[in-house]
């Protein structure tokens, strides 16, 4: 089976509630959908959202990218994944929504060949797993109501945004501990908000109230190495690096310096599936364990993202798969069932999705 077509799509979905971190305010997804069409029956679709605040890319740098990255593609085998692989991440460099976009839909493709779930063809055989739900930052009632909110719901393990000013921080994040009364684990993610000095301070006085959070999620700025470790080697909780890892490289770079405990992994930062496996199993090999996160996605590339996680659970540990949860309605028909906390994967070929509603296509611009 050889690919044809590639065509996009935009896909706008509103969000329950505004999404709010130290770097950004959203509203709604509206992420370029992608569909990859064959000489058979099947069709491979993938996700890449806007996050210019981190990845640096837009709309527009998506939609070039991909024009860009699918003539490679035409009349390539859909059985051979390292190959299409290869092809993508081959195109150029960075761009890693773009490339994960494309990525997906291929896998998912490459996989409904072998008529397996995605996760099983990567080495998975439980498909069940338990996701964590955001808290934007806001006042502190308010975050503190949509904490509750949100264990009425079942979430188990909140990812409460801070690294706005610290003295507030340490608040939010005591008063929403004193509230939950230990019906949740706590997650906290700075997004680069504070420098390594303020994030002592703020987990030393966390620490010393008694509040010990699973972990702290990219406390200071991406390129902050330094800044890390020192947090690091001086708090008693877990560090996890987001935004300072986003692909193989920097992963082993921040392992070699003890910089963190944990990595993020966001098929969206490390440009697609092949990476991700990679940053997981180098991960292993160290003894460091691994949250699989996203963007402001939907469940299209939010599946992928679940089928990695399922296929690698020895080292994929934590689960922070809640852009289906944070949505107004779900646009895919089949495929991984987000019930709120609780995601299951059934047992279906590829990523197992049938029909993406509400797509709105958008002409590709071509260039060699
Ligand atoms: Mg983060």
């Amino acid at each position: 089976m050889k690919i044809t077509e590639v065509r996009l799509w935009m896909l706008r979905v509103p969000l329950r509630t505004p999404f709010r971190t130290a770097l950004r305010v959203v509203e709604q997804i509206e992420d370029i959908v992608i569909s990859v069409h064959t000489n058979g029956d099947a069709i491979g679709y993938g996700e890449a959202p806007p996050t210019a605040a981190i990845t640096g890319e837009t709309h527009a740098s998506i939609i070039e990218a991909i024009g860009l990255i699918a003539p490679r593609l035409i009349g390539a085998s859909v059985d051979d994944a390292v190959n299409l692989s290869g092809l993508i991440q081959g195109a150029m460099a960075n761009n890693g929504s773009a490339k994960a976009a494309v990525e997906i839909a291929v896998y998912d493709l490459f996989a409904q060949r072998q008529a397996l779930p995605l996760y099983r063809v990567l080495g998975g055989e439980q498909p069940l797993l338990t996701t964590d739900i955001t808290i934007s930052i806001d006042a502190i009632d308010k975050m503190v109501a949509d904490s509750l909110d949100a264990v009425r719901r079942g979430f188990t393990a909140l990812k409460i945004k801070v690294g706005k000013q610290i003295d507030e921080d340490i608040e939010r994040v005591k008063a929403i501990h004193a509230a939950l009364r230990g019906r949740a684990v706590l997650r906290l993610d700075a997004n680069q908000g504070w420098t390594a000095q303020q994030a002592v301070t703020a987990m030393h006085a966390l620490e010393q109230a008694g509040i010990v959070p699973d972990l702290l999620e990219q406390p200071v700025p991406a390129q902050d190495l330094e800044g890390l470790q020192f947090v690091t080697e001086q708090i008693t909780s877990p560090v996890m690096a987001d935004e300072s890892v986003f692909d193989v490289a920097q992963a082993l770079e921040v392992i070699r310096r003890r910089a963190a405990d944990i990595l993020s992994i966001k098929l969206m930062k490390c440009g697609g599936i092949a990476n991700a496996l990679r940053i997981a199993d180098v991960a292993a090999e160290h003894g460091i364990e691994c949250m699989m996160s996203c963007m402001l996605e939907s469940s299209i590339s939010v599946a992928a993202a679940a089928h990695v996680a399922a296929a690698r659970r020895h080292v994929i540990t934590r689960i922070d798969l809640d852009g289906p949860s944070l949505c107004t309605f779900n646009p895919v028909d089949g495929g991984v069932v987000f019930d709120d906390a609780q995601i299951f994967i059934p047992d279906v070929p590829g990523l197992g999705i049938r029909t993406v509603r509400g797509l709105e296509p958008i002409a590709m611009s071509r260039r060699k």
